[in-house]
């Protein structure tokens, strides 16, 4: 695809009928539909966990949407992007971006680069030193918030926001949760998870850390001191290999345990060759971890790695030319192309010199004379129908020194079996509350393992949720599409002129009514604009500004650097400008150029704002629908007079 390829076709190849314009334009003449204008949710923004205003932080970025007080816009995209997430920093560098992969601009090159964006913001408001303001008023309400995780410190920044107190109980030293000990720092900088964290606190949240509940404070100490409970307690434990010999072998070890004791500074070198089991994002961190810290030869029994990742010993500070590199393996029972990792997390850990190994499937774990684990048997597996079938007689033995399991996690009980809903997890209803625990609230890998982003979007709802109960209010159903949300209403205040308060006086016809937004719907919290609703002929083919990233290479034995090098700014307001800000009129004048009946104008500059940039006159409007059909974002219906 090139810049002058067409991204619309209205036939295609094949077609021989075609529909007369003209005779559907008298027909409409008649209809009596006229345009009205649709708000609904774009696809990024549906798909985004924490349901980040995506296509509003690419208008501001690309200058649509101006603050209205002298604030620069990139603090003003700040401010819309910590709505939903307080650590954009963070996100742009490791979130998966599932807002890309249902990105309507797919349909027409490439997806917009929503996590670059995410990125330059994020460092941005560091790099200025901007922190969170305390709440106007307080509620005097307490609330405990167990684990100082993603999901954990986003229930509380939001519950602060409220003007509620939230006190977080950290079991570790440092809060973080996964961002502190669990993602390796070459993806996820220790001084921006440090910074961002430290946003949130500077906000009036106090954290009590090594105090782990169910241990260091019981359940029912909870209950007398605070008004609710946010349970944020992650996923800690590893599951197992489930084959023969793993529970025997002291160097059969948990992939969380390993990157702990790394990310703790306590692990600073492995021995001989390691196999790390699994596919997903955890593998990967394994695998680059276990390449960057490289290996030592003749090391005594006690100081072996396993012994450092039980926690019965540490290891000294190990220069880097004492370290050669690490022989690490991914073992993985389906293709490596269907493991569930990110595709550039994939791509990094072969680039630094890890082997994959590829449809082999665990048989059991082969130890010595001393129980040690000298080897890991596996067998093929054939997946050529979708489903595994292994290749009778293809045993084979894979000779090594640790194997890491990064198979699938679930969380510790200690003291606090109660919440356990029997399959190591704790069960939420549709109010993010812990089932038939009312005023106990929970989010992020303790309802299911999965991403940041998915721990901070529970965080928020919880914290609406708990909102509502610390005020005997009933608790309110989540909407189908559940996002932070552009607001008309808002956004016509901001620019003084928002809906009067309804007065409730008898009133015939609402058409001169203050109190109402004239020819206007919201559905974006029931509906998803796909790219049908769009005119993509409007949108030229444009590459995506990519993010460079630094090719670390196999020679990285104590290399922290980072992967991902942000955009500039020229290059993130390119990027934005690619948005077609699906849902909602991003002013491309295309309605009043090409109304036949120059019925739709453009309304005058002090009544201008987001969403309310043109109007229609319906005394000229003869029903055509051109107007809907040139729209590139979607945003009219015809459908006024039905
Ligand atoms: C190796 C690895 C790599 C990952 N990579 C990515 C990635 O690239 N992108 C992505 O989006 N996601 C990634 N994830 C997933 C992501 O880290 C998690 O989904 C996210 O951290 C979950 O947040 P959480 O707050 O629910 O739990 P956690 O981050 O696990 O935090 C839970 C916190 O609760 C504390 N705690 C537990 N029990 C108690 C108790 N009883 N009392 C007090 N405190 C307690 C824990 O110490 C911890 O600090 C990765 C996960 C792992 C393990
Ligand atoms: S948090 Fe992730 S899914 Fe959400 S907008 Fe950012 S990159 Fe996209
Ligand atoms: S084009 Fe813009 S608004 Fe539409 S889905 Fe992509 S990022 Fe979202």
């Amino acid at each position: 695809m090139n810049e002058t390829t067409l991204t619309y076709r209205r036939y295609e190849e094949g077609d021989h009928k075609y529909s007369d314009l003209t005779e559907n334009i008298f027909k409409a003449g008649w209809s009596g539909k006229c345009p009205t204008y649709v708000h609904r949710a774009p696809p990024c923004q549906a798909a985004c966990p924490s349901g980040h205003d995506v296509r509003g932080w690419m208008n501001i970025v690309r200058g649509i949407d101006k603050p209205t007080n002298g604030m620069s816009w990139q603090e003003y995209a700040f401010w819309r992007m910590v709505e939903a997430n307080p650590f954009p920093a963070l996100m742009g560098r490791t979130c998966p971006a599932l807002c890309q992969d249902k990105c309507n601009r797919r349909d027409v090159d490439d997806h917009i680069g929503i996590n670059a964006i995410e990125h330059y913001i994020g460092d941005w408001a560091l790099e200025k030193g901007l922190s969170f303001p305390k709440p106007d008023q307080e509620t005097g309400r307490r609330i405990a918030v167990v684990g100082g995780g993603p999901a954990g410190l986003s229930c509380a920044y939001q519950l602060r926001r409220k003007g509620h107190s939230p006190v977080v109980f950290e079991a570790k030293a440092a809060l973080g949760g996964m961002l502190e000990y669990g993602l390796s720092g070459h993806r996820c900088p220790r001084d921006i998870v440090h910074k961002e964290i430290q946003r949130v606190l500077d906000m009036g949240v106090e954290a009590r850390v090594n105090t782990a509940v169910g241990v260091d404070v019981s359940i029912e100490d909870l209950e007398k001191e605070f008004d609710a409970v946010f349970w944020g307690i992650g996923a800690w434990s590893g599951n197992p290999v489930p084959v023969p010999g793993w529970g025997d072998a002291p160097n059969c070890i948990d992939g969380l345990a390993f990157l702990r004791a790394f990310n703790e500074g306590r692990l600073q070198y492995l021995t001989g060759r390691t196999l790390v089991i699994g596919g997903g994002n955890t593998a990967m961190d394994c695998a680059g971890v276990a390449r960057r810290l490289g290996t030592k030869t003749d090391v005594p029994a006690d100081l072996r790695p396993e012994r450092v990742v039980l926690g019965e010993v540490e290891h000294a500070p190990t220069p880097v030319s004492e370290r050669a590199p690490c022989d690490a393996w991914i073992v993985y029972r389906r293709p490596f192309a269907a493991a569930p990792a990110d595709q550039h997390e994939k791509d990094a850990v072969v680039d630094e010199g890890v082997e994959i190994h590829e449809s082999l499937a665990p048989v059991e774990v082969i130890r010595g004379p001393d129980g040690n684990a000298t080897a890991f048997k596996v067998i093929r597996a054939d997946w050529s129908t979708g489903k595994m079938v292994v290749q009778e007689g293809s045993e084979f033995e894979i000779p090594c020194d640790l194997i890491i399991a990064a198979t699938g996690q679930s969380s510790v009980f200690k003291g606090i079996e109660a919440l356990d809903n029997g399959k190591g997890l704790i069960a939420a209803d549709g109010y993010y509350q812990v089932a038939s625990r009312p005023g106990h609230f929970v989010g992020g890998d303790a309802i299911y393992p999965d991403l940041l982003t998915t721990a901070v979007g529970h965080g928020w709802k919880a914290a609406e949720g708990i909102d509502r109960y610390v005020q005997s209010l009933d608790l309110m159903k989540r909407p189908r599409v559940d996002i932070h949300r552009f607001d008309m209403a808002d956004k016509l205040s901001e620019a003084g002129r928002g809906p009067t308060e309804y007065d409730h006086e008898p009133l015939r016809g609402t058409s001169d009514a203050d109190f109402a937004i004239h020819n206007y719907t919201d559905r974006s919290d029931m509906e998803v604009v796909t790219t049908a609703k769009l005119f993509v002929g409007h949108f030229p083919v444009k590459p995506r500004n990519v993010r460079i990233v630094n090719q670390i290479g196999p020679d990285c034995v104590g290399d922290t650097r980072s992967r991902l090098n942000a955009l500039t700014e020229e290059q993130i307001i390119d990027e934005a400008n690619r948005c077609m800000s699906c849902g909602l009129c991003f002013e491309c004048d295309n309605c009043v150029i090409y109304c036949p009946q120059k019925a739709v104008f453009r309304r005058k500059k002090d009544e201008r704002t987001l969403g309310r940039y043109v109007d229609t006159d319906y005394d000229k409007c003869i029903g055509c629908h051109i107007c809907r059909d040139v729209c590139p974002t979607g945003y009219i219906q015809m459908g006024l007079g039905d």
